[in-house]
C-alpha cells in the first residue's frame, strides 16, 4: 500500500496595499476578479489543494485583509510561513521600491531558520493596464532586484486578464515543497484518513 500524505503549506503574499494581492488569490482560487477595491476581505487565508508528483498538497494562502497599510500584521500571521510571495505593481514605481522594506520586514518577523536561502518569489502584477505602456518598472529592472535577493524566481501577472497566475502559484507551491519544515509538528503529513476503528477517547459521563 502506498502512502499518500498530505502536506499543508503555509504562503503568505506582501506587498503595498492595491498591488493586486487579493485579486491574486481570487483568481488563482475561485477563477473570479472584482474591479471593485475591498481592503479587507474578512478571511485570514484561503486553501488550494493541488497535487505535485505524488504529493497531495494543500496550499494555505494568507492575504493581508487591509492591514499591510499599517504594517501591524502581528506575528500569527508569519510564523510557520513555507514561502513569502512579494507583489508590486508594475505601474507603480513606489510599489517597487517598497520591495526591499517587505522582504527585510519579512525575514525580521518570520525569523527563518536560514535568511538566506528562504524562498521569495516576486510578482509583477496588472501587465494589462494599458496594454503595458503605462508600465514604469521593466522586466529587467525587476530581475535585477530578484538576482541582488538570492535569485528569487519572477514572474510578470494579471490578475485581471488572469495571465500567469497558475503557472505563478504552482511555482509557488513547489517552492514551498522544497522548503517544507521538518519541524512543523502542526501541519506536516497529516494522513489523509483516519482509520474509524481507532478507539475514541473520553467516557459517557
Ligand atoms: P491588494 O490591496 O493588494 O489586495 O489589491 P486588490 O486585489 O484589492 O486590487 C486593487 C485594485 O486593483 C482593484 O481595483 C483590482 O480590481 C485591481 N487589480 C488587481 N489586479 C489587477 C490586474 O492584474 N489588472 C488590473 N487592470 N487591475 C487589477
Ligand atoms: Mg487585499
Amino acid at each position: 500500500m502506498s502512502l499518500r500524505r498530505r502536506t499543508l503549506l503555509k504562503v503568505i503574499v506582501l506587498g503595498d496595499s492595491g498591488v493586486g494581492k487579493t485579486s491574486l488569490m481570487n483568481q488563482y482560487v475561485h477563477k473570479k476578479f472584482n474591479h471593485q477595491y475591498k481592503a479587507t476581505i474578512g478571511a485570514d487565508f484561503v486553501t488550494k489543494e493541488l497535487q505535485i508528483d505524488d504529493r497531495l498538497v494543500t496550499l494555505q494562502i494568507w492575504d493581508t485583509a487591509g492591514q499591510e497599510r499599517f504594517q501591524s500584521l502581528g506575528v500569527a500571521f508569519y510564523r510557520g510561513a513555507d514561502c513569502c510571495v512579494l507583489v508590486y505593481d508594475v505601474n507603480v514605481m513606489r510599489s517597487f521600491d517598497t520591495l526591499d522594506n517587505w522582504h527585510e520586514e519579512f525575514l525580521k518577523q518570520a525569523n527563518p531558520a536560514d535568511p538566506k536561502t528562504f524562498p521569495f518569489i516576486l510578482l509583477g502584477n496588472k501587465i494589462d493596464i494599458d496594454g503595458g505602456n503605462s508600465r514604469v518598472v521593466s522586466e529587467k529592472k525587476a530581475k535585477e532586484w530578484c538576482a541582488s535577493k538570492g535569485n528569487i524566481l519572477y514572474f510578470e501577472t494579471s490578475a485581471k486578464e488572469d495571465y500567469n497566475v497558475d503557472a505563478a502559484f504552482l511555482s509557488i507551491a513547489k517552492t514551498a515543497l522544497a522548503n517544507e519544515h521538518e519541524q512543523d509538528i502542526y501541519f506536516q503529513g497529516m494522513p489523509e484518513a483516519v482509520p474509524d476503528t481507532e478507539p475514541r477517547g473520553g467516557c459517557a459521563c
